[in-house]
């Protein structure tokens, strides 16, 4: 217990030193109050429960968020695995944390549908079951409404990853590819490439242990042999830089070794021949010194042709910011040297989370004492930011779609009963989502159950509803139907059935 208690107060010192103004008595209530909700649960490990959303926490603390969100990590299973109910921790907590623990709450529920191994492509690139794991994707933000909620769920992700020696092979199986092919792109698309990374090693861990274990200690041993080199170009950046008067760290890059397998996937090749250069990184405090340190490392270095990249004055889509240049010391002595700020530092591993502190920490100085944060007009605000770093994306409609989280959300996601993802306009009813499935199915449509129960036809669907439709031969569309279906589709396939058959 006393590991426990101690683990809480970390959390606690880590808050109070990005918070340091703020009353972080709720946190212990929330602490106090979800140890008492779990003291009768384990973990698959034998853990007592509350280690879970201890650790949730201390992720979301290192990503630095705000008091709601790392309330409701403290609380995020006591919906699902307790006797808590809503109305409780309403009054207990409050509207804003009890809406983002229903937000990992519905998650979750997604999650329990998406048990059929054909929706989860593993290294796949059939783009039906790309388009599918997509879908998932868009529902999931749908379902979340707020980004908090996607953070949460993704912190909660990598714990479960973390821990995820205690279950039995068939579930690390399929926990870890639902990791793959759901949450690192998601994280990914946000940003975060640290967590990312994290996820995407231990995922290969579980699916290619032989080839994670083999690579792991190569890549090891790579860098054992590499280490007195990269000593030796560290020692000479250092002695030029020394020349000039500008502030800097310098660190090496860290190793991602599920990119390595893929590399070696797609371009056949065995690790030795895939070509990692060493990364050298330079991190400083303003955008002035980045441009000045690449141009002392130029003088003195010759750059690679080409390989100068400027992300920052173009920033990538996922808000990455970055100057690459490649250097070479003689022939066969290459390294590839990232300059960037503290702050761009911070958003190249946190994404969205660094962004999203930065906005609040903005907020919170602009306002005086006594006034409320605006979050909605500040959600808009991020959007509205991402959308702009978006201009140069290959396909900004569709990344627009994909953002739409709580802007009006236009359209939904319905699973058939084997467990596939169709996208249907709001408002759609069973209707259309029969003729979406088949035009044989809408024609003869008598009836239709949603989440296992009957339901009249002209019922609206919800995104992570499962719709099964009733059949019966012979049975003709009706032209009532008309007014109950909101694709052009279903509309248009009645038209011609009752036009072609009097
Ligand atoms: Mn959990």
């Amino acid at each position: 217990m006393d590991k426990i208690k101690t683990s809480f107060d970390s959390i606690l010192e880590k808050v109070h030193s990005y918070l340091p103004d703020q009353n972080l008595e709720i946190l212990e209530k929330a602490y106090q109050f979800s140890l008492k909700a779990h003291r009768d649960q384990a973990r698959a490990g034998g853990d007592p429960y509350i280690t879970h959303p201890l650790a949730v926490t201390k992720i979301l603390s290192e990503l630095q968020l705000d008091i709601a969100t790392l309330c409701a990590g403290l609380l995020h299973d006591v919906l699902e695995d307790t006797q808590v109910s809503n109305s409780l921790l309403k009054n207990e907590f409050g509207e804003e944390i009890t809406t983002l623990v229903e937000g990992v709450t519905k998650i979750d529920s997604l999650e329990h549908l998406s048990s059929n191994p054909e929706n989860l492509p593993f290294f796949t690139s059939n783009p039906e079951l790309l388009k599918q794991a997509e879908y998932w994707r868009k529902m999931i933000i749908a379902t979340a409404k707020d980004i908090r909620v996607i953070l949460l769920k993704l912190a909660d992700r990598k714990h479960n990853m973390e821990t995820l020696e205690f279950l039995k092979s068939d579930k690390q199986t399929k926990i870890a590819e639902e990791t793959l092919t759901l949450y690192a792109p998601l994280a990914q698309r946000l940003g975060m490439y640290k967590l990312k990374s994290d996820m995407e090693d231990l995922c290969l861990k579980y699916l290619d242990s032989e080839k994670y274990l083999i690579l792991k200690q190569k890549v090891d041993q790579r860098e054992i042999q590499r280490e007195e080199w990269i000593k030796k170009c560290v020692e000479k950046i250092k002695s030029v830089l020394s020349l000039h008067p500008f502030p800097y760290r310098i660190s090496s890059r860290p190793k991602n070794l599920y990119s390595i397998y893929r590399k070696m996937l797609k371009q056949n090749k065995p690790f030795e021949e895939i070509q990692d250069l060493v990364g050298i990184r330079l991190v400083t405090d303003s955008v002035e010194h980045c441009y000045a340190l690449l141009g002392a490392i130029h003088t003195h270095f010759a750059p690679v042709p080409d390989s100068f990249t400027d992300y920052i004055s173009v920033p990538k889509n996922n808000m990455y910011q970055s100057l690459h240049t490649t250097i070479a010391f003689n022939k066969d002595e290459i390294v590839e040297i990232q300059i960037r700020t503290e702050q761009m530092n911070q958003v190249c591993e946190y994404g969205i989370a660094a962004h999203w502190r930065y906005k609040q920490g903005a907020a919170a100085q602009t306002l005086s004492a006594g006034e409320k944060p605006d979050v909605g007009e500040d959600k808009l605000d991020w959007i509205k930011q991402i959308l702009e770093w978006q201009q140069d994306a290959k396909n900004p409609k569709e990344f627009l779609d994909w953002l739409k989280l709580d802007l009006n959300f236009d359209q939904v996601f319905v699973f058939t009963p084997k467990g596939e993802v169709k996208k249907l306009p709001q408002g759609s009813t069973p209707i259309d989502f029969a003729y979406c499935v088949h035009t044989e199915l809408g024609h003869q449509c008598i009836g239709a159950k949603v989440n296992n129960k009957m339901v009249r036809l002209d019922t609206i669907l919800k995104s992570g509803d499962r719709c099964e439709i009733i059949t019966r031969k012979g049975q003709k569309p009706h032209k009532d139907w008309l007014e109950l279906v909101k694709t052009p589709r279903a509309k248009s396939k009645i038209r011609k059935f009752l036009r072609e058959v009097p």
